[in-house]
């Protein structure tokens, strides 16, 4: 949803700074969450020590999203919890008629999910960045066909939802960075409907 697995492991903490609902209450929810990421193995146990490991993860990643988005700097704590984690084993992959088999256990998929937030969060552009390639004069020349230009997309920011309360971060990887909310469905529809019925009172 978020469009990475380490923000998406941040999302599962909703309303942070209202009245935060948590959908990781123990290993069991990490089991679930693990088994139906993509890219994790189907199938892990999750113990005590390894849910906490996934919490303060989570809490260390969603930090450093937040960081970015708003371009602060990173603390060195947060730094250390997903580093020292994305050095943790590595998951199997096997290729298997029809697909590919990942296994490992949940210290393997917490380290994935920690190499792919380095991943995002070393790339993601500080809000400065973005303003300023937003802002940057069109290219007198006609858009390049994208198949046939060798230039790279530049690197997706990281931003927070802009439904209030929600607090969700996601990647935005859409043309232009345009993208307003963490899901449609969840957000953008409800703030759109929630505009619409005020303009209805204002109206009437
Ligand atoms: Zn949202």
């Amino acid at each position: 949803m978020s469009g990475d697995p380490a923000l998406d492991l941040a999302a599962t903490v909703g309303y942070r700074r209202t009245e935060p609902v948590d959908l990781l209450k123990g290993p069991a929810d990490l089991e679930r969450w693990v088994n139906a990421c993509d890219g994790l193995p189907a199938e892990v146990a999750a113990d005590l020590a390894s849910f906490d490991a996934a919490v303060t993860l989570r809490e260390a990643v969603y930090r450093l999203a937040l960081a970015r988005t708003r371009g602060d700097p990173f603390d060195p704590a947060d730094v250390e919890v997903v580093n020292t984690t994305a050095n943790g084993p590595a998951l199997a992959l096997e290729l298997v008629d029809g697909g590919m088999r990942i296994t490992g256990g949940i210290r393997a998929a917490l380290a994935h999910v920690a190499r792919g937030g380095i991943t995002v969060l070393a790339a993601a552009p500080t809000p400065s960045a973005v303003s300023q390639s937003a802002a940057a004069p069109a290219p007198s020349s006609p858009p390049a066909d994208s198949s046939s230009s060798n230039a790279t997309p530049p690197a997706a920011p990281i931003k927070e939802c802009a439904r209030p309360d929600c607090t969700r971060l996601y990647l935005d990887r859409s043309r232009g960075a345009r993208r307003t909310w963490c899901g449609m469905s969840e957000c953008g529809n409800r703030v759109k409907a929630a505009a619409y019925r005020a303009r209805r009172r204002a109206a009437g």
